[in-house]
């Protein structure tokens, strides 16, 4: 067996999906994307995190012959129905911090590397979906995720990981291309609640509704919280609607029994009402994108959503936040949820709790009251 056949091999051998090559010249299809649209990416393009560095891999890496990039299969199991259309697949299964079996597969790999003498070396700069169509694992969608080629009967539920090595390795033919069949009229783009995905392969991150739970300071933008539903962390829409996700999304796969014992936690009234040790012991150890000492942003999160919901049993928790919660972004969020859900009875809340508040949170709650249909 050549080497090549020998990694690829072992990363099979491991689980991981796929296995593929490519060489260290700069992913230049990436950088020009990016630099053809600074005001969207320049968020990325900082010193302490630089895709465009990451992208000039013989530049950053001078001691780096190839690339082997992995694909890694997070949809294996089966997700609990609680947290479908709230938390983003990828982020429920996400290891990084707590390291179960995902992260056991990479230690084996590394070890496996260290064992045959090659230098590797995984840097997170590295533009890890363009790595993967360049190594010829995957093809693009038009609403910018990419599709395997070879197996998960083709779905995007994948995350893949590109590592460099010091060997030199022949690379795979790359297939850097959109895979949709001609006969899907975009689904993915107008299933989009946000506009974010506003042409094909062209998402404007500051509408995404993925990046709005997570990142961003301050309250919500009005225009964005309805259309962000019950998402709380990441979003899946652009994925779930999606041909080509279809055959594996819908296969009857073994239940995930560790997640569904944790989806109490993350209920939209248990996050609302969570106190510190919750937020830092169950809560952020799995979805750590929004830091440690931000619980106010997850509460926010967790008012839009429940306003979105529509259910008027999430009444008392809401009312219940708008009178204790400290921070003014979950209160005004209380506000707004609580407008949208409407009623008489609401209506006297805030118009009862509105002099105990200024600034935002006043303007929330006269907002909310000026909205409000009669019931
Ligand atoms: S993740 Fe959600 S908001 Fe973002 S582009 Fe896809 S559908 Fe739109
Ligand atoms: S929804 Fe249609 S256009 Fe969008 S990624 Fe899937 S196949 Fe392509």
């Amino acid at each position: 067996m050549t080497l090549k056949q020998r990694l690829k091999a072992k990363a099979l051998d491991l689980g991981f999906e796929d296995a593929g090559f490519t060489t260290t010249e700069p992913l230049d299809l990436y950088v020009k994307e990016v630099e053809s649209r600074p005001e969207m990416y320049n968020w990325v393009m900082t010193e302490d995190f630089n895709l465009k560095r990451g992208a000039n891999l013989s530049q950053k890496h001078p001691w780096a012959r190839s690339l082997v990039v992995l694909i890694r299969n997070y949809h294996r199991r089966r997700f609990p129905e609680q947290l479908i259309g709230k938390i983003g697949r990828c982020y429920q299964v996400d290891e990084r911090i707590e390291k179960d079996m995902e992260h056991q597969r990479m230690v084996d790999f590394f070890d496996f590397l260290k064992n045959q003498g090659i230098r590797f070396q995984f840097d997170e700069e590295t533009p890890a979906r363009m790595s993967a169509a360049r190594a010829g694992l995957v093809t693009y969608g038009k609403n910018c995720f990419i599709y395997s080629n070879n197996s998960m009967l083709g779905a995007s539920w994948l995350e893949s990981i590109p590592i460099l090595l010091d060997a030199e390795i022949e690379p795979d033919e790359p297939s850097i291309e959109i895979g949709c069949p001609s006969w899907c009229k975009n689904a993915c783009i107008a299933a989009c609640p946000t506009g974010a995905l506003y042409a094909p392969k062209k998402m404007n991150p500051f509408k995404c509704i993925a990046f709005n739970t997570y990142y961003g300071d301050g309250i919500t933008p009005m225009d964005l919280r309805e259309p962000m539903g019950t998402w709380v962390y990441g979003c899946d829409r652009c994925q779930e609607v999606c041909p080509r996700n279809q055959a594996w999304t819908h296969q009857d796969l073994p239940e995930n029994q560790k997640l569904k014992d944790r989806a109490a936690d993350f209920q939209l009234d248990t996050l609302l009402r969570m106190n510190e040790d919750h937020y830092v012991n169950k809560v952020w150890p799995l979805t750590f994108y929004i830091s440690r000492k931000n619980i106010a942003k997850w509460k926010m999160n967790a008012a839009r959503a429940l306003g979105n919901l529509g259910d008027r049993f999430y009444v008392p928790v809401l009312v219940e936040s708008l009178n204790d919660s400290p921070d003014e972004v979950v209160r005004g969020m209380c506000a707004w949820a609580l407008g949208r859900l409407g009623g008489s009875q609401v209506k006297k809340t805030l118009e009862t709790h509105l002099p105990k508040e200024k600034g935002l949170v006043a303007e929330e709650i006269n907002l909310a009251l000026s909205k409000m249909r009669p019931l």
